[in-house]
């Protein structure tokens, strides 16, 4: 109990929506209605379109290509022509060409956050953020193009030499998801491009405009035509998938979304085997032993990590343990901090946290902090939408008193919802933690260095954030165990994503 914040107040700072601030681009020719194929902004053949939407205002953006298998079977094709020739550049060729696309991106960023956070909704600086993240994996496989090469292997036969040379694997199938609207796609497009891989980019229904920006600034670095093409779909997205995980000309498929999603989508590629990579769902635990050095450090911590883009990462916390001797003090400066933000439309100045993506996100949310509170979990901060801001919105809430039979323990909330937990044991919170199907990333907050090792060691995760909420680095491999997928995405691991090793052997030597 947290016997001094009276029950449900609401006195987070709102933002009168709508209205001021219209999106402008400094570049208005940066948003494109259309497809990206064989360096040709194109249509649909069918000539159907699928409309776009603010998700803070409901208002429409802009219209984008309905692309079936047709449409998709094209770009395809381009990506094979293309592959041709870009394979055989050199690495320093590719490193050039991403080196002036992320020059590309840097000359355009205010446009890119533009875009961002007018589809996407996250605040402006949050977009700006995002912006240089993307960009930054341009940067990082600009510099891994150049440096790729295998092995010169001592051979266990006398007489033979053995060398492994690395290899582009082919036509690359990417789909990402709209959390991101930039960075999800930089971070396949860069280290397939450094392999002297092509692509064809599925881009998210709800978030297109952003990917074609990049497109559009890949055709001003001077990337060759076809070798980045973007495919766009809403309506036919499970049609395009299936096109992109059977066709044979594909192969290797990196996905990022949802692990209901992924299994589909590695069923349907294993038709052919191809190379695949996922990227899926996780639920974070995001623990604070009594121990933590600073427990102020550890609240704003467990803000930024669970309440960035509204709780609507995949590495965000969705569980929040806290050790009983400060779990009261603890609950107390969160919410505190969480009465804080201003929400609202996220080109308004100050605004700190913008809406859900969509309708059906507002009711996960709803159903979710309904179940907690019907199975004892106490409402603090938040708890109903704010439809004066409009409908995508959702109060950023905290609900102590959580426990493991409620559906926020159990599930992605993917929205602005803090749970807190309250454990006693070291043992038992590990435990809790890693009761999950899923092993994304994990957190914790302790000064004990012997406590430190053992329990980053015990998680069962691919990324612990110790005495830290954010850990996202283009110079860190980027991955999950379990069912948050397999594969890892920048670093010097993620162009591996995208190769294979042949291996030479020469005889009678
Ligand atoms: P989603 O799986 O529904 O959609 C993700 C993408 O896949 C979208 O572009 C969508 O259009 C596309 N898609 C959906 N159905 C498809 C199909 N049948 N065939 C081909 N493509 C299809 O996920 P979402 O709810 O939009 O995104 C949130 C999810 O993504 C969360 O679970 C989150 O954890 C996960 N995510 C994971 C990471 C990571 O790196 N692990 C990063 C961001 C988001």
């Amino acid at each position: 109990p947290v016997p001094h914040i009276p029950f449900r107040p609401f006195p987070l700072k709102f933002v009168a929506n709508m209205g001021h601030n219209v999106p402008k681009l400094n570049d208005p020719s940066l948003l494109i209605e259309k497809s990206y194929v064989d360096g040709e902004w194109v249509d649909a053949a069918s000539g159907e379109t699928f409309e776009v939407e603010d998700p803070s205002t409901g208002k429409k953006i802009a219209s984008c290509p309905e692309f079936n298998k047709q449409d998709t079977d094209k770009a395809i094709a381009a990506a094979e022509e293309a592959l041709k020739s870009w394979r055989k550049t050199t690495g320093r060729e590719r490193a050039t060409y991403l080196r002036k696309w992320y020059d590309e991106v840097q000359k355009n960023a205010a446009d890119i956050a533009t875009l961002i956070t007018w589809e996407n909704g996250k605040p402006l600086n949050d977009a700006k953020g995002e912006t240089a993240y993307a960009s930054n994996f341009f940067l990082w496989f600009s510099e891994e193009a150049a440096h790729i090469h295998g092995d010169t292997i001592p051979a266990s036969v006398p007489g033979n030499r053995v060398q492994t040379i690395k290899q582009p694997v082919g036509i690359c199938g990417l789909i990402t998801p709209w959390n991101f609207p930039a960075a999800m796609i930089t971070r396949k497009i860069g280290p397939a491009l450094a392999a002297g891989c092509t692509v064809v980019a599925k881009s998210p229904g709800e978030t297109p405009f952003t990917a074609n920006a990049l497109a559009e600034l890949s055709r001003r670095a001077g990337i060759p035509k076809g070798v980045v093409n973007i495919v766009t779909a809403s309506k036919n997205t499970a049609e395009v998938g299936e096109t992109l995980t059977t066709d044979t000309r594909i192969k290797k498929i990196s996905f990022t979304g949802s692990t209901g999603v992924g299994k589909l989508l590695m069923k349907q590629a294993a038709g052919t085997m191809k190379k695949v990579s996922w990227e899926l769902g996780g639920n974070a635990a995001f623990i604070v032993f009594d121990d933590c050095a600073d427990l102020d450090a550890a609240v704003a911590g467990a803000i930024a990590c669970k309440f960035r883009s509204s709780g609507q990462t995949c590495v965000c916390a969705n569980r929040l343990y806290v050790q009983d001797g400060i779990y009261d003090k603890f609950a107390e400066k969160f919410a505190a901090k969480v009465k804080d933000f201003k929400v609202g439309y996220g080109f308004d100045d100050g605004v700190t946290h913008g809406p859900v993506i969509h309708d059906r996100a507002v009711s996960k949310v709803e159903a979710h902090v309904k179940d907690a509170e019907k199975k004892g979990g106490k409402v603090v901060v938040g708890g109903q939408k704010l439809p004066d801001l409009g409908s995508n919105f959702y109060a950023p809430t905290v609900i102590t008193g959580v426990t493991n039979d409620m559906q926020l323990s159990n599930e992605e909330t993917f929205g602005p919802v803090a749970g807190l937990f309250r454990f006693k044991t070291e043992k038992e919170v590990v435990k809790l933690a890693n009761d999950s199907p899923v092993g994304l990333a994990g957190y914790f907050y302790s000064s004990n260095v012997n406590r430190i090792y053992r329990v980053a060691e015990a998680l069962e995760v691919g990324m612990v954030g110790v005495n830290t909420g954010l850990i996202s680095d283009a110079a860190a491999p980027f991955g999950g165990v379990k069912e948050s997928g397999f594969g890892r995405e920048g670093s010097k691991y993620g162009v591996e994503e995208y190769m294979i090793i042949k291996t030479i052997t020469i005889g009678g030597i």
